[in-house]
């Protein structure tokens, strides 16, 4: 039976549609029962002594879990964080943004429970029957998401087209046409140079109508790109997740950007203010932490997933339950310069307002004298003649915006703000997952 014949109810799934009022104790029950799980190995023993399962917030005064102490509780080395159990697992190694691969374990029937989140997401997007769907996920050296995505479009029902990420723009152009693929799934940075790519050779005939990406975040300068050339109604994410956790997010065909439902009975899903130690208000934002009920071989309680997080008190107007909270991206998608702060997001804004430069951007921080220097590089179409005019618009646009960071420079405490245009595919991509590495901090001394 495929996932689409086993969709209960309106949505996917009957979760999806129970009322807030059954919601929470069924959340507190799940909750209960994978901490009397995980408090089975010493690692987690005493740390769990502060659950408090009557509180408002019952995993307050427990340590969150650091990436740092996953990787070091791990093999290859340690098992503290490992249930002995009789089942294998699937070892993934993910490229992470920053430092050394993370290494994870998923056990079979753990890989086989993601087709739940996975099915819920993809049709809350629009995946339907008739779909044709080319897979541009990551694959090889241990990388994970290609593998269960491929696995879950085969058991959803519809058409499956197992491109991966390092098969040729131009053979998968050909394809595309001959086969009349109408979607595309797949990292946020593949799928764009891809769908360029297209572009450049010939899109005359093709007709994208959903693009379902991943891994990263898409911005609306490039989703503007996307509907222009393609005509693509529907550009959203199905999942949001890490491989240290779970899936804890997807979008609907109503949410915004950023906007994701709660996969809430699939994960504990806190936000946090971390300068108070406490539960975020709603609307406020703070540090997202996760709990991953699924995660059997390798319990995972109070994971400090990274990226900030705020929950939304508003309903869907798509009517599913599962509560909706928006994502602000990493933690650390942000660089100090001078005294301002300049957010990642900021930037994106900026490029939004001038016509001509794409979403493709990246932040420089060196060191000049000794005065901080931001170069922001962002990818451009036109031609090269155009790019020192484009330069100067994105400059203007940039220095109105921020008057603080104006201010600095005109006291000489930083160097002047430099703008660079480059052409498509020229700013740097992780070489193992393809994502564009967007803050970039070259040390000099
Ligand atoms: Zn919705």
């Amino acid at each position: 039976m495929t996932l689409l014949k086993k969709k209960q109810g309106r949505f996917y799934d009957t979760w999806e549609e129970t009322p807030t009022i059954d919601r929470n104790p069924e959340v507190r029950k799940r909750l209960n029962t994978y901490v009397t799980y995980a408090a089975q190995l010493p690692f987690y023993k005493n740390r769990l002594k502060a659950y408090q399962p009557k509180a408002a917030h019952p995993l307050q005064e427990v340590p969150p879990l650091e990436s740092s102490e996953v990787r070091s509780s791990l093999p290859p080395h340690s098992d503290n964080l490992v249930v002995p159990t009789s089942e294998q697992f699937t070892v993934f190694q993910s490229g992470g943004t920053t430092g050394m691969p993370k290494t994870t374990l998923f056990s079979h029937s753990e890989l086989e429970a993601l087709d739940l989140p996975n099915a819920r997401g993809f049709y809350a997007c629009g995946l339907r029957a008739e779909d044709r769907v080319a897979n541009l996920f990551a694959v090889g050296s241990l990388y994970m998401t290609f593998i269960h995505i491929n696995r879950m479009l085969q058991n959803y029902g519809c058409v499956n087209f197992p491109f991966a990420n390092n098969s040729l723009n131009e053979f998968v152009h050909t394809v595309v046409n001959q086969f009349k693929i109408n979607v595309v799934t797949g990292v946020s940075s593949i799928v764009l140079s891809a769908l360029r790519e297209f572009e450049s050779l010939g899109s005359e005939k093709l007709k994208i109508e959903k693009v379902f990406f991943g891994g990263e975040h898409l911005y609306d300068a490039d989703k503007v790109e996307i509907k222009r050339k393609f005509g693509t109604n529907t550009i959203l994410a199905p999942g949001y997740g890490t491989v240290d956790t779970w899936y804890i997010g997807y979008q609907c065909e109503e949410t915004p950007s950023g906007v994701f439902h709660a996969h809430d009975d699939q994960c504990f899903i806190e936000i946090v203010n971390e300068e108070k130690q406490q539960a975020a208000e709603p609307n406020q934002v703070g540090m997202l932490y996760a709990t991953a009920y699924p995660r059997k071989i390798t319990p995972i309680v109070r994971y400090r997933v990274g990226d900030l997080a705020m929950w939304l008190e508003r309903p869907c107007p798509c009517g599913r339950t599962t509560p909706l909270f928006k994502l602000f991206g990493r933690g650390d998608d942000v660089l100090r310069i001078g005294y301002d702060s300049v957010e990642y997001a900021s930037i994106q804004e900026c490029v939004l307002k001038v016509a001509g430069v794409s979403g493709t951007v990246q932040l420089v921080k060196s060191r000049k004298a000794g005065k901080d220097l931001l170069e922001i590089r962002v990818e451009s179409e036109e031609p090269q003649q155009e790019f020192a005019r484009l330069e100067r618009e994105l400059h203007k646009v940039i220095v109105e915006s921020r008057p603080a960071f104006q201010m600095m420079i005109q006291k000489g405490l930083i160097e002047p703000l430099q703008v660079k245009i480059v052409p498509v595919n020229s700013i740097e991509r992780n070489q193992r997952t393809g994502k564009l590495i967007r803050i970039r901090e070259d040390i000099i001394s």
